[in-house]
């Protein structure tokens, strides 16, 4: 069923505390925790509880949670003292995705260019 746990999911695993992660702040709805390969001095990643294969897949179904999870970078980002920081949605493995459960990557405490890579 959509959004369903799903067995081969690492994030999924993460939600249900069956692989430790570095969590720094849970809700209802969302989990966030720094990642585990960081690309800048703060690395997050906020995820919601519920499964789906990426960030707009879960919008069209759960536009609610979708919403959580954004409000909690803003509250994360504000947590870690982040003056700038930066949002990133890969989706599809072209762009970067592998592990296909929605997330949300916060980035900050350096410098970011424009375009990215
Ligand atoms: O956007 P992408 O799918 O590549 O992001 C997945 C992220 O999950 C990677 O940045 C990776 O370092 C992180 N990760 C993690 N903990 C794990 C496995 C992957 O933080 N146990």
């Amino acid at each position: 069923m959509a959004g369903e746990p799903q067995d081969d999911c690492l994030f999924c695993k993460i939600v249900a505390g069956h692989i430790p992660a570095t969590v720094v702040r849970e809700t209802d709805t969302t989990v966030a925790f720094r990642d585990i390969n960081p690309q800048a001095p703060t690395h997050i990643l906020v995820i919601p509880k519920v499964h789906y294969r990426d960030a707009a897949t879960l919008a069209a179904a759960e536009p609610a949670i979708t919403a959580d999870m954004l409000r909690e970078t803003g509250v994360v980002a504000g947590e870690e003292q982040l003056e700038s920081y930066r949002v990133v949605f890969n989706t599809g493995s072209g762009a970067g995705q592998t592990v296909f459960h929605a997330h949300a990557h916060l980035l900050g405490g350096r410098g970011m260019h424009w375009p990215p890579g």
